[in-house]
């Protein structure tokens, strides 16, 4: 089992740093190869993703990523900035399925900014297309109108476009996600308004026939937003484009209490994956030793479950960081009164040492 790991930018070194430890704790081998990516790839070889991260990211099982950017390249050109290598490492490796699951641990009940009758037992997944839709449609660019409401002013345009297949295999993805869970699926457009997403959901409903044994509702996305915040635990899979999926996703994230919970997973065909927290790399903390690890912990976990075919290794890693949040250890993001505030480390020797116990108790009960 190959991963190659990227800790790119900012928090991203820190708490990567403690997923490699906690990997490292597991009764398991893995080749694990580490290389530069975003502003720091930029810094030592003037491209946020050079050809070698590429190769290192293209040969292995999977990838555990960090975060990448930091104000300071705001400036550079588009194509040099660090968050283009995310974009250049979905488009390579052919990531076009967004995981990211949206639970409520208990003892976290309170960090919700929600009531915690709608969020207590929250579990959601919202999975997002990752390589189409009006981020990657062409033409764009900038011109002068020629009609408009103002022909003749200076004007941008993007193209919003979803072809068959790309809408046939992410409809898959979600029915055959939801079979593994309650067989229900929400498909999010805007059909009403938007040929493109008419175009979705009649492809979503034709795929949907293959699988009778899924529910299979549509809502729009005004609507969609709106309930993800009056009434959460009503969605279990969530499947909606590029756009709609980026900003419903970050929404369902802010549900639970705290970014720094939530680890993503983006999928290609054949299940190699990159893995990485939902945050980004968090400069205003960074080299503080005060950035929560969990969810890229988790997102080892979820590494270890889809990439490399170790589900009961994953189980041990969720249950670990579920002990040590019992026993009240918190990072700043999540920290309340009545609970111990730590670091970065000590939350990562924190999932270590529950998840060594476990696996002496595995090995001692045979
Ligand atoms: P951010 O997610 O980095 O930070 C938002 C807020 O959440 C900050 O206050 C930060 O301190 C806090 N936070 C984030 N992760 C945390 C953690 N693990 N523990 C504790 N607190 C945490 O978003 P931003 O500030 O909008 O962006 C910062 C940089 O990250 C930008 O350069 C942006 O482009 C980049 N970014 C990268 C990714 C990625 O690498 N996938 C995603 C989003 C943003």
């Amino acid at each position: 089992m190959k991963i190659a790991v990227l800790p790119g930018d900012g928090i991203g070194t820190e708490i990567v740093a403690e997923a490699v430890r906690v990997l490292d704790t597991l009764d398991l081998k893995f080749e694990m190869e580490t290389a530069l990516v975003g502003g720091a790839a930029y810094e030592a070889h003037g491209h946020p993703l050079p050809e070698s991260t590429l190769k290192l990211a293209k040969e292995a099982d999977a990838v555990l990523f960090g975060a990448v950017g930091d104000w300071k390249y705001d400036k550079l050109e588009r194509s040099l900035r660090p968050e283009q290598a995310i974009l250049g490492l979905r488009k390579n490796l052919g990531l076009f399925a967004n995981f990211r699951p949206a639970i409520c641990y208990e003892q976290l009940v309170g960090a919700s900014s929600l009531k915690p009758e709608l969020i207590s037992g929250l579990d959601i997944l919202i999975i997002r297309e990752l390589t189409g839709d009006i981020y990657f449609g062409a033409p764009r660019g900038r011109r002068t109108a020629v009609d408009g409401h103002f022909p003749g002013a200076e004007e941008a345009f993007d193209t919003m476009r979803y072809s068959r297949p790309e809408i046939e295999r992410i409809a898959h993805v979600a029915f055959q996600a939801a079979r593994k869970r309650s067989k229900r699926v929400t498909s999010v457009d805007k059909a009403n308004v938007l040929e493109t997403f008419q175009f979705w959901k009649d492809v979503v409903t034709e795929v949907g026939k293959e699988y009778p044994d899924v529910e299979l509702d549509h809502m729009y996305v005004d609507n969609a937003a709106m309930q993800l915040v009056k009434a959460p635990k009503k969605f279990d899979v969530v499947v909606t484009g590029n756009m709609f999926g980026d900003i419903l996703s970050d929404e369902a994230a802010m549900l639970t209490g705290s970014i720094g919970m939530l680890p993503s997973a983006s999928l290609n065909s054949s299940n190699q994956g990159l893995y990485e927290p939902s945050h980004g790399s968090a400069p205003d903390i960074a080299g503080k030793g005060v950035a929560n690890p969990l969810a890229t912990i988790l997102s080892a976990a979820m590494m270890l479950r889809f990439s490399l075919n170790q589900p009961e290794a994953a189980d041990r890693i969720e249950s670990a960081v579920q002990s040590v949040l019992a026993q009240g250890l918190r990072t700043g993001d999540i920290w309340s009164a009545g609970t111990t505030r730590v670091g970065t480390r000590e939350m990562g020797d924190a999932v270590v040492a529950a998840l060594s116990a476990s696996i002496t108790k595995k090995t001692i009960t045979g």
